[in-house]
């Protein structure tokens, strides 16, 4: 069992997969170090750097786990959610802090993001005593027809590092409630909140085998996708990631659930409550760093209050305070890591060359604290054609396109014109243009008078065009994911009856 945290922990300190019920390092005993993105000469620790053959014994762990955890009645498996949950309650504080030292998101959004594993666990913990089928009728005499839910079997669920603890209580709570067991992945960049999850779920009572945790990079999720014996695979990532996995799962006829990068847009008409729309656009486009999939990364202004409002945003944006998520008053954390804010100052730079005007920002963050962790501006580009890389592709920072527009529907056409549906917003106080919006953007999800971020756990998330593959995480749409329909009949006639030959 690996030990409680307590302040620092030593870059040398070593933390292990969990197969079969077991704390065990990778079969190789290679690692890779985690450290903390506010300031990188802080270790978090090294994790076991997984190979095939560590998926193996996972999986085969899985599958004997399987053959009981499919039989356990789903309120059973319910009370261990709902003890899951409570336990996420009780330890709130101390993840949310250890998800601020890994990942960098400050501290309130961390007790945020541990609060939605919270929700998913009381949620769908209730869903074991639902898991509702159909009755139905039959055609012929004395036959009676129901369709029942069954599980998938062992499934391989994989995360990325900007909602550590929130995605995956998405997969895994929704995965165990149906009677699946799980190989999980979490991302290279958080794997201590995995860790700290899956503990909880050991305490919780989780039998031995149901869920195992594999640590390492895109090779050890590789092996897991390409792993003939693992049905099905759940992926929250890039679109480019996602792209590849769908395609192999397509070949290998492996049921597969992505969920991808967003283009997330605001529109902002004349009549909208000005403040609220600006208020709503910072956190938007500047929360968790724009490291969400449904970051405001476009925001859509009514030519008439553009000036304004642009003003207003500007002086907002550039007095973001930046620095470590842990101390008080700090508004926005570091990016994940080098590469990311390499990738995020590539696209400013894009930005630039094709023209578009850099108002604030566009540079690593400087000053006393920031020195050693990956801290970027807040940056504001105007003067944007929506055709420009910059509004079209993921950044995946703290980089927004202020774009003005005239008419409600030129507005709607540009938000749509993207390779990306996810979420969406409108500000107005006019009925008729929140209708139009709901019904005519693109996207997953479309908030009315709120900014594109906020979910919430009993309500279906995802995006249509290469957002997704057409499932939804969360709600009851998640359980479509993890489980299969049977029908089933009963024939009580004591004779054969055909269907569609023995009616009139
Ligand atoms: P990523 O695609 O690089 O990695 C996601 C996960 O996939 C990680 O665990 C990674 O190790 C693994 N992986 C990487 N290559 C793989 C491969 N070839 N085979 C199997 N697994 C592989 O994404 P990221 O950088 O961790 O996360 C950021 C992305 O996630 C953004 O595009 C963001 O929009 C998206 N995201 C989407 C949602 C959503 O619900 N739509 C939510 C959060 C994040």
């Amino acid at each position: 069992m690996v030990p409680a945290e307590g302040g620092i922990v030593a870059p040398s300190k070593k933390y292990l997969n969990f197969i079969d019920g077991k704390w065990v390092p990778a079969r190789s005993r290679k690692t890779f170090a985690d450290i903390n993105p506010a300031n990188r000469d802080e270790g978090i620790g090294l994790f076991p750097e997984s190979e095939p053959e560590d998926v193996e014994l996972a999986v085969q762990a899985a599958e004997r786990a399987f053959s009981e955890w499919r039989l356990v009645p789903p309120p059973k498996r319910g009370e261990i959610l709902l003890k899951a949950g409570l336990l996420l309650k009780e330890k709130k504080e101390e993840l949310a802090r250890l998800m601020t030292r890994e990942m960098g998101k400050v501290i309130r959004e961390s007790r945020g993001d541990v609060q939605e594993a919270i929700d998913m666990a009381l949620y769908i913990s209730g869903e074991g005593r639902r898991l509702f089928g159909q009755t139905t009728t039959s055609e012929l005499h004395d036959k009676f027809a129901m369709s029942v839910r069954m599980p998938v079997g062992v499934s391989g669920l994989i995360t990325p590092w900007n909602f550590p603890t929130a995605i995956p209580s998405w997969k895994i709570f929704p995965a165990l409630i149906c009677g699946n067991t799980i190989i999980f992945k979490p991302a290279e960049d958080t794997p201590l909140c995995a860790t700290k999850f899956v503990e909880i779920l050991e305490e919780a009572g989780l039998p031995r085998g149901v869920l195992n945790l594999v640590h390492g990079g895109p090779s050890t999720g590789e092996a897991i996708v390409r792993h003939p014996r693992i049905r099905l695979i759940s992926f929250t990532g890039s679109s480019e990631v996602g792209r590849l996995i769908g395609e192999h799962c397509g070949r290998a006829l492996k049921r597969c659930a992505l969920e991808m990068g967003g283009k997330n847009a605001q529109i902002v008409m004349g009549d909208a409550d000005l403040d609220l729309a600006l208020e709503g656009a910072v956190w938007g486009a500047f929360g968790t760093t724009g490291q969400r999939c449904t970051a405001t990364s476009r925001i859509f202004v009514q030519e008439g209050i553009f000036p304004k409002f642009k003003k207003v945003f500007l002086e907002r944006s550039r007095a973001v305070k930046i620095g470590n998520g842990l101390k008080k008053g700090v508004e926005m954390g570091p990016l994940i890591n080098e590469t990311q804010r390499k990738r995020v100052h590539e696209y400013v730079e894009i930005g630039k060359r094709e023209g578009a005007k850099l108002e604030i920002g566009g540079r690593p963050a400087r000053g006393k604290g920031l020195e050693k962790g990956f801290f970027y501006e807040a940056t504001v580009f105007t003067g944007v054609d929506p055709k420009m890389r910059i509004a079209q592709e993921e950044i995946f920072g703290p980089v927004t396109c202020l774009m003005p527009f005239k008419r409600f529907e030129d507005a709607v056409r540009m938000v749509n014109d993207t390779p990306y549906g996810l979420s969406s917003s409108l500000y107005s106080r006019d009925v008729n243009f929140a209708m139009k919006a709901i019904r005519d953007i693109e996207a997953g999800i479309t908030y009315i008078n709120g900014p594109t971020i906020g979910a919430e756990v009993h309500l279906p998330f995802g995006g249509v065009k290469n957002t997704g593959n057409g499932h939804r995480e969360a709600g009851q749409a998640a359980i479509d994911i993890f489980s299969e329909w049977k029908s089933v009949f009963v024939d009580y006639s004591d004779k054969l009856q055909k269907a569609q030959i023995d009616v009139d």
